[in-house]
């Protein structure tokens, strides 16, 4: 008898209709013989209604009461999809993260995975009951409810599979699975059948929201073989697995990531000194604003340009920071960008082919447009760019990198 957990996302829960079609389908699984645990997320629309109801009355809430409100979403489609479960005759209890237990650190909005005690779940899959668990949430030592992050409920369901060491893990979403690109932005966008957890993670880190980063990383440094699938059709989907030596070709990009969280601060005229890196990015990493892209330039007078990119969230922050720190280094002036998008191909392939950087950079110039920043990993390339041209660009390395086209397999 095989274990498998299966995640429904937002949409897939968005009615009650669907709910039903869910139902159906995890009541089939069940009957023939598999143990089941569904991880569900709350209906669509449902977190960002709760948030934006706590911002009608503070801007910046407690954390720890914005748990407790958006940690609902989730407990309300738990309760239907059981009520529809029994009514097909299949037995189930619904429980949210407290219960189960999937217990975290006290980081509100934000929470990790500390441990999951598998009992009950193991108690109920024994009576032959399927399991529904509320996604995107836990509980710290002290009992106070957590969430994992917008998206969490993917990290919930790996986090299942590998504490039950199911045999698959299914994310089931509005999509038959990974694509080269955002399918909503590249009409010729095309399903992969298996892409490494690196390239995922990278992917995932990179923009593509259709797994959350956390959930990618906690499947790859536990093993959980991780499927994603469309809710409603039938088909393979992506298989989400470790390296493949034996693959006789590689391809040398898997896919394109882009994402629009990014603005950018540069401090102009600073003295090319030692420890100005240090003196401009401390400040900001004390306050807590994650920096990401860094580019530092010295120009004939033997002042230095210093950019970086941080999240658009935390633009308002950053500048403030610099603005006292610039005055300190006697920099000339602050300018901020919030404009800007980052876009990255991915691929292992990327370790044994040269050329990507220079074909990336060819496409783009191909399109007329510029590249503000650059920045590399062993498996990636991002640019900076103009947020006006990033449609434009993706779909440009879509096509240079020949991802509309199906590869021959090895
Ligand atoms: P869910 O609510 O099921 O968690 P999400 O909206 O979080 O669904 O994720 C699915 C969406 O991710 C898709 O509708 C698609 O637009 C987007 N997406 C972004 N990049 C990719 C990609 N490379 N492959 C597939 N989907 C992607
Ligand atoms: N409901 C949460 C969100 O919208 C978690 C999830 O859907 O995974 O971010
Ligand atoms: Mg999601």
């Amino acid at each position: 008898m095989s274990t498998i957990v299966q995640k429904f996302g937002g949409t897939s829960v968005g009615s009650i209709e669907r709910i039903e079609q869910v139902a159906d389908k995890v009541a089939r699984f069940r009957a023939d013989g598999h143990n089941i645990v569904v991880v569900v997320s709350a209906m669509s629309g449902e977190t960002n209604r709760l948030i934006a109801l706590a911002n009608e009355i503070q801007d910046q809430p407690t954390p720890r009461e914005m748990d407790v409100l958006v940690s609902t979403g989730e407990q309300v489609t738990t309760a239907l999809l059981c009520m529809a479960l029994h009514k097909r005759e299949c037995e189930a209890r619904s429980y949210n993260g407290g219960q189960v237990r999937i217990l975290t650190d006290d980081a509100h909005t934000k929470a990790r995975i500390r441990e999951i005690d598998d009992d009950r779940m193991r108690a109920d899959l024994d009576a032959g009951r399927v399991v529904v668990v509320a996604g995107f949430q836990g509980v710290d030592e002290n009992g106070n409810i957590t969430t994992l992050g917008r998206g969490g409920s993917d990290t919930t369901a790996v986090a299942l599979a590998a504490a039950l060491k199911a045999d698959e893990c299914q994310i089931y979403t509005d999509v038959d699975g990974v694509y080269t690109t955002d399918p909503r932005v590249v009409d010729s966008a095309r399903r992969l059948d298996h892409i490494t957890f690196e390239e995922m993670l990278e992917m995932a880190s990179m923009g593509s929201k259709v797994l959350q980063i956390r959930a990618v990383e906690f499947a790859g440094k536990y093993n959980v073989p991780l499927r994603v699938l469309h809710s409603f059709q039938d088909g393979p989907g992506t298989l989400i697995r470790v390296e493949d030596q034996s693959d006789m070709e590689t391809p040398t990009i898997a896919g394109i990531a882009f994402n629009r969280d990014e603005a950018k601060l540069t401090v102009m005229g600073v003295p090319d000194t030692p420890g100005v890196a240090y003196k401009i990015l401390g400040p900001v990493g004390n306050a807590n604003v994650e920096v990401d892209v860094i580019l530092q330039n010295v120009g004939e007078d033997q002042s230095t340009d210093f950019t970086f990119t941080v999240h658009r969230n935390d633009l308002q922050r950053a500048e403030g920071i610099m603005t006292r720190v610039a005055s300190e280094l006697g920099a000339r002036e602050i300018r901020t960008d919030a404009k800007i998008a980052k876009v990255s191909v991915v691929g292992v392939g990327m370790r044994s082919h040269a050329g990507v950087a220079s074909k990336m950079f060819e496409a783009l110039a191909e399109s007329g447009i510029n590249i503000q920043m650059i920045t590399t990993s062993e498996i990636k390339i991002s640019v900076i760019i103009d947020e006006k041209y990033l449609e434009l660009a993706v779909r440009a390395l879509h096509s240079a990198f020949e991802l509309d086209v199906e590869p021959v397999e090895g």
